[in-house]
């Protein structure tokens, strides 16, 4: 395995103008990210949870690039190389954006209902230089076997699948190129239950077949579970706790990861948790409380929580939280 990570956040941020008035003053921010760092190993899968509102969705689109981050760096290591997409020109990121992709979470709208899943599939080769038709066509045959989908489909249109089918197309698409990293942004959850296993398992087996690196972004820490080897929680644009999937789920040391597992709907009763639920809403990014941002609605608050910022610190080997009161 490889040790150097593929990827390193570092002290990311993005905050977002808060602008009034006929001169677009701007009379605010809005921290959607603020401060955040972690690694991502090959072939690793990183869950990255929270509330909506949380900003993960913005991590991921500034890892791609899809946003520019305001500060901090995005150390992308590949061929021996190091880029930090942070600041990469779009010439720099141009040839590196293939080994980057994304799964969006509505397979209803990220597919062109006008295109058909050939050219769906297709168009980033077509985009990388696959000008000859029927190389692009073979290569979309082989494809659509590997998710489960049958090659006399490609001539349909996105319309005739349902949402399940649809997903797999858009992760078809994801693999065109061969990628080495993959951000899934809430890829089963627009999907009945019945059907959100079965394009697990399918992430899963492509990861090993293809050594896919995957963040993967969710609300709802028993999906993240199941896929993630180690789980990252968010909570208003901050990471409050990090450590393997086992260990955060056997023993949080985040009084929100508690509350977040609390509502996990699955029976586990041997799991010996205190119960502790979230009331009122996830902190405003344009008005973040002092001190700790999650006392507001934290059951253990106590006074120096109101004023002192805890810092993200490891309590244990590769386990990492923000609480004061974590020991
Ligand atoms: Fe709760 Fe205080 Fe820990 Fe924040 S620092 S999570 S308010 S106990």
């Amino acid at each position: 395995m490889n040790k150097e990570p593929l990827l390193q956040v570092r002290n990311l941020k993005k905050y977002f103008p808060v602008k009034q008035g006929f001169f677009n003053q701007v009379i605010g921010q809005i921290r959607a990210v603020d401060g955040i760092s972690f690694d991502l190993h090959h072939g690793e899968c990183l869950g990255l949870v929270g509330e909506s509102g949380s900003g993960k969705t913005t991590v991921g689109r500034a890892m791609l690039r899809a946003l520019s981050p305001t500060a901090g760096q995005i150390l992308f290591r590949l061929d021996g190389q190091s880029y930090d997409l942070a600041t990469a020109t779009e010439k720099t990121l141009r040839p590196l954006r293939r080994h980057m992709q994304m799964i969006f979470q509505d397979p209803y709208s990220s597919l062109n209902p006008r295109m058909t899943v050939s050219d769906i599939i297709g168009e980033p080769l077509l985009v990388n230089g696959v000008s000859d038709r029927s190389k692009r066509e073979q290569h979309v045959r082989g494809l659509l076997t590997q998710v489960g989908l049958k090659p006399e489909h490609m001539r349909r249109y996105p319309h005739a699948f349902s949402g399940g089918q649809r997903q797999r197309i858009g992760i078809a698409r994801a693999l065109a190129l061969h990628p080495k990293l993959i951000v899934a942004d809430e890829p089963v959850s627009a999907l009945d239950v019945s059907v959100q296993a079965q394009v697990l398992n399918l992430l899963q087996e492509l990861q090993k077949t293809f050594q896919l690196t995957y963040l993967f972004i969710a609300h709802d820490l028993s999906v993240v579970h199941h896929i993630s080897d180690r789980i990252a929680v968010m909570y208003a644009g901050r990471l409050v706790e990090l450590g393997t999937a086992d260990e955060l789920f056997r023993q949080p040391r985040h009084p929100y990861t508690e509350a977040l597992l609390a509502a996990v709907p699955i029976p586990q009763p041997r799991r010996n948790l205190k119960r502790v639920l979230l009331s009122g809403e996830v902190a405003d990014p344009a008005n973040l409380p002092s001190g700790c941002v999650f006392h507001p609605r934290c059951p253990y608050t106590e006074d120096r929580c109101k004023t002192e910022v805890p810092e993200f610190r490891e309590i244990a080997t590769g386990h990492l939280t923000r609480c004061h009161l974590a020991e």
